[in-house]
């Protein structure tokens, strides 16, 4: 406890204690209680006659906080053997994703990581979920090191937005660039549009078939990439305006010009959000063709077979993602850059696989399924509450499906009028009822009533916040699992 002299009391977080700066809980949120000179903003306040600063968790002072503790500001750690993005969409997992991290030395977390997407489903900034994860580390005195992610950014913008934010990673997503009808067509068809292509990019087309056609390449472990003129032509239709636009971003934004020419952050290029699986030959074009422009990546996220939906399990051929993993995992090796496993929440039956095949060298990238035990801690807490909000998602279901793909069968979720409340957390068990709730985030965020005032939000964040730690048990459980599982 730590008392002031006006008779307020607030909890004290015993890890964050230093003599001239510490932080408190307040029944509705936390404080920073600094010395005057430190340079914080926040209340005067006298505890045993002693002048304090009762700081609020604001940008300055979050600010303020990674200038004098730098362990507080995220830093590029995506080159550490094994990393793990653990999205925290809501501001409030941190304490909960430390606990895992704890037991899991080897691996360095990217505490911050999120899409432009999230960002707006939830009404966020990169700023806000930066600082989130500043207290969060603070407060729980993590001093080993955590990055930052700008998550699924696509143009030159974004990227800027992300980086003048302070994010340290870029993952840049070409889904907007990798032509997706070229998987379609037939061998006439490649060749047609192949020779459009040519006829566009004469100098281009020569030095790619000199390279390419016809040719193999050995990526060691007994592993070999051949290109026939088919799949060479569909590489570069699929993937030559993604090749140049990561080349630009890269050289425009990721480089620095001027005196000190180093990378203002770890890159990621995520090829990912495509319609089919990423075949070894067309990761090897990508990799090749950035690798001769120079471009330094630190991870890849390849488009793997099977199935990733949100916050269930792999759906697929468990032999096939194996023998296709070997490949994927020898050309990253080869390059020397890290396989970067996306949609990573709850694929618990790949886990084995991905580490194996990596030799524990991988980023892992988690999101939804923090908000999923978030959830699953209202079907705990609060069933009225959780009622309500599983109504509303059924309503919203649809909606939301424009944002994610999903195969959800509505009709296999039991009607949680017949469930009693202590029934209420098995939903969470149930494949379908998991992909409504995790799909319907940002609707359930964003809903208000005729009034215009939040519908759910400031109920939920209440709950989570007097749950604080039940919450933090949650996810210690829940995100182990995945690194026990990976970590072979
Ligand atoms: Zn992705």
């Amino acid at each position: 406890m730590w008392k002031t002299d006006d008779g307020r009391s607030f909890e004290l977080y015993e890890a964050s204690r230093h003599d001239d700066l510490f932080m408190v809980a307040a029944l509705d949120c936390d404080y920073l209680v600094a010395k005057p000179e430190l340079g914080f903003d926040g209340e005067i306040v006298f505890s045993n006659d002693e002048k304090w600063i009762l700081a609020p968790l604001s940008h300055a002072n979050a600010d303020r906080l990674r200038s004098l503790y730098p362990f507080t500001a995220p830093s590029r750690v995506l080159e550490r053997d094994k990393t793990m993005g653990v999205g925290d969409r809501l501001g409030i997992a941190t304490d909960g994703h430390l606990m895992v991290f704890r037991d899991y030395p080897q691996v360095t977390p990217i505490l911050a990581q999120q899409s432009i997407r999230e960002l707006n489903l939830t009404n966020r900034t990169f700023h806000d979920v930066i600082d989130c994860a500043t207290f969060g580390v603070f407060r729980n005195n993590y001093t080993t090191g955590w990055g930052a992610d700008g998550d699924h950014v696509k143009t030159a913008d974004e990227v800027e937005y992300a980086l003048s934010s302070g994010c340290t990673m870029i993952t840049l997503d070409c889904s907007e660039q990798i032509d997706n009808t070229i998987d379609g067509l037939s061998s006439a068809q490649v060749s047609e549009g192949y020779e459009a292509f040519k006829a566009q990019n004469k100098d281009y087309a020569a030095v790619l078939e000199g390279i390419y056609l016809g040719k193999t390449f050995d990526v060691g472990e007994g592993h070999c990439i051949h290109f026939d003129e088919d799949m060479f032509k569909r590489c570069t239709l699929i993937y030559c305006k993604a090749i140049a636009h990561a080349i630009g971003i890269y050289e425009n934004h990721i480089v620095s010009g001027g005196q000190s020419k180093g990378q203002r952050a770890d890159f990621e290029i995520s090829i990912d959000e495509t319609m089919t699986p990423t075949h070894p030959a067309q990761h090897f074009f990508v990799a090749n063709e950035l690798s001769r422009a120079k471009v330094h990546i630190a991870t890849v996220a390849p488009r793997f077979c099977g199935e990733f939906q949100k916050g269930i399990d792999y759906i697929g051929d468990l032999g096939q993602f194996e023998q296709e993993m070997k490949v994927h995992a020898a050309i990253a090796r080869h390059f020397g850059y890290k396989l970067s496993i996306h949609s990573g929440s709850d694929k618990f039956s790949i886990f084995p696989y991905a580490g194996r095949e990596t030799k524990g060298r991988f980023h892992l990238k988690t999101a939804g399924t923090n908000w999923l035990e978030a959830m699953k801690l209202v079907a705990m807490k609060d069933s009225s509450l959780y009622r309500e909000v599983h109504r509303f998602s059924l309503g919203a279901f649809s909606e939301a499906t424009k944002y994610y793909h999903v195969t959800t069968d509505l009709s296999k979720i039991p009607d949680i009028d017949t469930l009693d409340d202590a029934q209420l957390v098995s939903l969470f068990s149930m494949n379908d009822a998991r992909q409504l709730i995790h799909i319907t985030y940002g609707l359930i965020l964003n809903a208000k009533d005729s009034s215009g005032a939040s519908l759910f939000r400031d109920r939920l964040y209440r709950l989570w916040r007097t749950y604080r730690e039940d919450y933090a048990r949650l996810l210690h459980e829940h995100i182990g699992n995945h690194l026990k599982a990976i970590l072979v």
